[in-house]
């Protein structure tokens, strides 16, 4: 609740940014936000905050509020012409109007939504059931999809939930953690920090860390895989290999508790010691270590992040990580479990209410006719359609293509984060309607907007979000949001309502009045579930502070950990083995296209850098985007730091200046994904075209879980001739 005096408020709330979900305590003045600071008593964090969390006041000023943010509704009646202003009624009128018209004439599923990992979830929660319950399709997908969608699949094939068995405690009780495919020190800088103080604490704690650059978080690792992109199942696979010959594994909780393992037995066999040292770009020796220090220790903790998950295997590259942690029993006891790390603050929560294009309230399935008739149940409707909604890439393809005519966008920036930026752009320029709903007027995806809704930002709304370690925030707002901005969740309830109206359904399904409303329902999908938080309410949430699920009614805790009682959420009770051979990236180099470029963050900055990119401090790490390469690479080209080179992909071409670092391996390169166009317009060498990185990126998707593999891409790197 809010404390100090009348004029100086602090409300609690979390940090927008990583999926760590960091507590802060807001300090207004009344009107404007004058300090942040971390909350002491937050799990998560302790009072900690890393740089982008502990500037988070500063992206709050008034001055750059009147610049950036959008402020009111626009609309424009004609492509060629620009928006003007318009009211809330006329706009919302117009957009119900076009939608009753379109589903009309067209049918639900020309309709599409994009949403995102930084909607609270009440947010989410009614956008899923506007385009599931009211209008009929399942084409809602959300830029989770690009981030988390590879673990929430590796989870449901092997231990039959999308929930991360583990918690941030251990961490501190681990003996082993192993960091793959995630820049902790940068990406998730806090847990790093409790990671650091680990290692204080347990000077008997190892770290393996298996990455293809030495990043931070390797350089600090007692041993370093430096793996080739794109490998990790192989990895995995042979460390599995080597547990099985040195007997590691555990029969017993196998016999108990597992199915498949058989198969998956016969699939490792082949990975002996040399193939996969071979696949991996890793001596064998350091292979063997890193088997014998996970099969052997105590507690082992596999912390892990867009590395796995970005990637045209990425499903398979989570299962086989997990197939580990099953076999050698590093699962359901404190210090061990497979934990993703969730990118966006609250793509959990995102997850919990199914607001993706294949899942339904409360890690329901959409296959499922079952769960299609339970969720048509709590909604009050007939039924939830079955026909499988367009997940984000394939989404902007049926835009491209004309079968989605409307497209609403919320909370995102997909004409910057997306890959295959010409596709991207193809689609929102042939849609017959856009609609963005954003805080931020400045994305590099406002322009093609047709309707801009002013939505309220961090700081002004009320809602809850959900962390990696399924953590649940109840946040408050500290501030009004400026001009006529009003929040997601009102908008879509106002949009709702008449289109409820216009296609004459004769049901009431928007009738809340308030975020608690919605979540108290959203909380009610929950019961006899998984995730059951019929124990919690907003109340509760305030009074004793975040509160982890399942929290099911009677309860006086929520789980720290899943699974320790080896009784897995499968039909059977019983979690099981994937098969996971390995399979090369899906774009191999080759002589027109010889150097792998991966994506990534760098420490100071945030996405596409609407707010972070407002701090002038936090440009002190990194001042532009950069290519990074080895210096042996830049030799052979002649290239000094500083030139300008085309960076060449299948699908564009873009320029950047060249940078050596030493974090890198002959014939990779590295491009930090937060620079879209405005930068490289700006620098007057971009040109048309220049989209940032994401121009060059491909859109090869994961086959289960239709992630599009950020991670890699064939290029070719070319020194610029410039004026
Ligand atoms: Fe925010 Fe993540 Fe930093 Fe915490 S670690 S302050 S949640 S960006």
């Amino acid at each position: 609740a809010p404390s100090l005096t009348a004029a100086r408020r602090e409300t609690k709330a979390t940090c927008c940014y990583c999926g760590v979900g960091c507590g802060v305590l807001i300090e207004t003045d009344g009107a404007q936000i004058t300090a942040v600071r971390g909350d002491p008593d937050h799990p998560a964090n302790f009072g900690r905050l890393c740089t982008k969390g502990s500037t988070l006041a500063l992206t709050a000023q008034p001055l750059l509020q009147q610049q950036a943010r959008a402020l009111v509704p626009e609309m424009r009646t004609e492509r060629s012409l620009p928006r003007t202003a318009t009211s809330w009624d006329a706009t919302l009128d117009t957009m119900a109007q076009k939608f009753a018209d379109t589903i009309r004439m067209h049918g639900p599923d020309s309709v599409g939504f994009y949403i995102s990992g930084q909607l609270l979830t009440e947010d989410y929660y009614v956008f899923n059931k506007l385009a599931k319950g009211l209008i009929g399709t399942n084409n809602v997908d959300t830029n989770s999809r690009l981030c988390m969608s590879s673990a929430v699949a590796g989870y449901k094939q092997t231990l039959g939930a999308d929930a991360p068995p583990a918690c941030y405690e251990d961490i501190d009780q681990a003996g082993l953690i192993f960091i793959v495919g995630s820049n902790m020190a940068y990406a998730h800088p806090i847990l790093y920090r409790r990671l650091e103080d680990a290692r204080k604490n347990n000077p008997q704690l190892k770290v393996i860390v298996a990455d293809p650059r030495r990043t931070d978080t390797a350089r600090d690792a007692d041993l370093f895989l430096q793996i080739l992109p794109g490998t990790d199942v192989a990895l995995f696979n042979g460390m599995l290999h080597l547990c099985l010959w040195e007997e590691l594994t555990d029969t017993a909780f196998i016999d108990a508790h597992t199915d498949g393992f058989a198969e998956l037995k016969r699939t490792v066999r082949d990975y002996t010691p040399k193939f996969v040292a071979d696949i991996c770009g890793i001596s064998e020796a350091d292979l063997v270590t890193a088997a014998r220090w996970f099969g052997e220790s105590p507690a082992a903790l596999s912390l892990y992040c867009q590395g796995l998950n970005q990637s045209a295997s990425g499903t398979a590259k989570n299962a086989a990580l997990i197939n580990l942690h099953l076999a050698t029993r590093q699962i359901g006891k404190p210090g061990a479990g497979p934990f993703s790390l969730t990118g966006q603050p609250n793509a959990m929560g995102g997850r919990e209410v199914g607001g993706m294009a294949n899942l339904l309230s409360a890690h329901r399935d959409l296959g499922n006719p079952q769960h299609r008739a339970e969720v048509a149940r709590l909604w009050g409707i007939d039924s939830v359609p079955a026909t499988p909604g367009k997940t984000a890439v394939d989404m902007f393809e049926a835009v491209r293509t004309g079968q989605i005519k409307l497209l609403w966008i919320a909370c995102t920036n997909p004409a910057q984060s997306m890959p295959d930026q010409k596709l991207v752009r193809e689609a929102l320029v042939n849609a017959e309607l856009v609609i963005l709903q954003e805080a931020y007027a400045t994305t590099a995806t406002a322009p093609y907007a047709d309707i801009l809704l002013p939505a309220t930002s961090w700081g002004e709304k009320e809602g809850t979000v959900t962390n990696s370690e399924r953590r649940i925030t109840r946040i408050d707002a500290a501030i009004a949001g400026p001009g006529e901005a009003r929040h997601d969740w009102q908008i879509v309830v106002d949009f709702a309502q008449r289109l409820e109206k216009l296609l004459d359904r004769g049901t009431n399904l928007f009738a809340y009045d308030s975020a608690e409303s919605i979540w108290n329902e959203h909380r009610e999908s929950t019961r006899g579930r998984d995730l059951d938080i019929t124990g919690l309410s907003y109340a509760m949430l305030s009074e004793q502070g975040p509160q982890q699920w399942p929290f099911p009614t009677g309860a006086l805790t929520g789980k720290k950990r899943l699974y320790e009682d080896g009784i897995f959420p499968t039909a059977s009770g019983r979690a099981n083995f994937v098969n996971t051979p390995y399979k090369p990236v899906a774009e191999p180099i080759d002589a027109r296209f010889p150097f792998r470029l991966n994506t990534g963050r760098l420490r100071d900055q945030w996405h596409g850098m609407s707010r972070t990119g407002t701090v002038a401090q936090l440009f002190s790490h990194a001042t532009e985007p950069a290519i990074v390469m080895a210096q042996a690479d830049m030799d052979r080209r002649l290239l000094s730091g500083g030139d300008m080179v085309h960076v060449t992909s299948r699908r564009g071409s873009q320029i950047f200046p060249v940078q050596a670092g030493d974090d890198m391996r002959a014939g990779q390169a590295f491009i930090g994904m937060h620079w879209g166009e405005e930068y490289v317009s700006g620098r007057g060498h971009g040109g048309e075209g220049a989209h940032g990185v994401n121009a060059l990126t491909s859109p090869a998707l994961d086959p289960s879980s239709k992630q599009p593999e950020l991670k890699h891409a064939a290029i070719k790197i070319l020194k610029a001739e410039l004026p």
